[in-house]
């Protein structure tokens, strides 16, 4: 049963360079059937799938804050309308440009029950904020951030991005001081990946590209992890550091292999045992949900081999690992009994630790988290 719900919003108002998510720039697209036909999404899924009890939300992109003022109340009445969240219990999280977010839209977030912002910061240098083609600066940030808290949102998470073309380690050491200056609760930071059909991905096969390499990008995690430690947060997953009970509960939907509501163009979900991706064009989409389908793309349910493989690569990620416990109560046979191969073969190359109640992450195995999770992959 889902236990959370993600709703893509596919609009932003420039095109970042490194992005491949689905997304398209906002002029000129038809917002309102788009919002129309994810209502009807909502509906339908909550119709053939109901919920007893959701424990998180996230709007996500794409960027939310890029829907006007009245999009933007319709998207969370929608919200509210559908699941009607106990705001006093549910994490309502919404991901917002620094750029795009004035008093208006704060202010329209915080009335609906947004109780937690993601804010894509990704670097504080402003020429590497051009270089990504982002739309804000990093005076921006500081602005939002203050007037966010001036509204009482508190909760506040920020992105943070490393392994970019052209930054150095001291431009990494800095965007990590300067977010542990803000003082939010919560700060992620992940590595750059190139993606096909992105400009940094054309900009590399044609050797334009002056990416950082391996070691450097290993010593600003390094340097991330250590800061982050110094400073207070804990590291609870790979990628994820937060003050005591600033965890990200939606985030630990995904690790922890629970199922969720994924709705809009592009979106993943995971219900009654199925994966599935919706269709990612916009026309393609409404038109599905206007003739009374479901807007698909493909779906898959997942054998018990399969479950059993992501119980284990996706709980790694998080710091305290997978419980034998756990994986007992969900398939009813020991975690030991169908991965004693690939358990033996990390312990002994130290990447993981398994203790009686669960395997996790050296600190080796985190800075080499692909290979163990790959490890995990392929039952037969
Ligand atoms: S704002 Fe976000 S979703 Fe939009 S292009 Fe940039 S990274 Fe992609």
């Amino acid at each position: 049963m889902a236990k959370a719900v993600y709703i893509h919003i596919p609009f932003c108002e420039q095109i970042c360079h490194y992005c491949d998510f689905n997304k398209f720039l906002i002029e000129g697209q038809p917002v309102d059937d788009y919002l129309n036909a994810m209502e009807n999404e909502t509906k339908r899924l909550i119709k053939e799938h109901p919920f007893e009890n959701i424990t998180s939300i996230y709007i996500g992109g794409g960027t939310p804050t890029a829907l006007n003022e009245k999009q933007l109340e319709r998207m969370l009445h929608i919200v509210q309308q559908s699941f009607q969240p106990d705001l006093s219990k549910v994490e309502y999280t919404v991901e917002a440009n620094p750029a795009v977010t004035d008093r208006g839209k704060l202010g329209i977030l915080k009335k609906a029950g947004v109780n937690r912002l993601s804010i894509g910061v990704q670097a504080f240098q402003d020429d590497l904020l051009k270089a990504l083609n982002r739309t804000h600066r990093s005076a921006d940030v500081i602005k939002m951030i203050e007037t966010a808290q001036q509204y009482g949102l508190e909760d506040l998470s920020i992105d943070l991005m490393f392994g970019l073309p052209g930054q150095t380690l001291e431009m990494f050491q800095d965007s990590v001081q300067k977010a542990l200056h803000l003082n939010v609760p919560h700060i992620s930071a992940y590595s750059l990946q190139i993606e096909k059909q992105t400009v940094f991905f054309n900009r590399q096969r044609s050797g334009k590209l002056p990416l950082p390499g391996e070691d450097l990008e290993a010593d600003m995690f390094e340097y991330l992890i250590k800061s982050m430690k110094l400073n207070g947060y804990t590291q609870y997953e790979v990628s994820n550091f937060g003050r005591e009970g600033y965890e990200s509960k939606h985030n630990l939907v995904y690790w922890n292999n629970d199922e969720y509501y994924g709705i809009g163009a592009g979106a993943h979900g995971y219900l009654s045992q199925n994966r599935y991706q919706n269709v990612k064009p916009l026309p393609h989409y409404i038109r599905k949900i206007k003739n009374g389908e479901l807007p698909l793309r493909e779906q898959t349910h997942l054998t018990k081999d399969e479950r059993m493989e992501e119980e284990v690569f996706l709980g790694l990620r998080k710091m305290e690992g997978v419980s034998k416990e756990t994986f007992y109560r969900k398939f009813s046979i020991e975690l030991e009994d169908v991965f004693s191969e690939q358990i033996r073969k990390l312990v002994q190359r130290e990447l993981i630790i398994s203790t009686s109640e669960s395997i996790r992450l050296t600190e080796r195995g985190t800075f080499l988290g692909n290979e163990v999770f790959q490890e995990f992959i392929g039952l037969d």
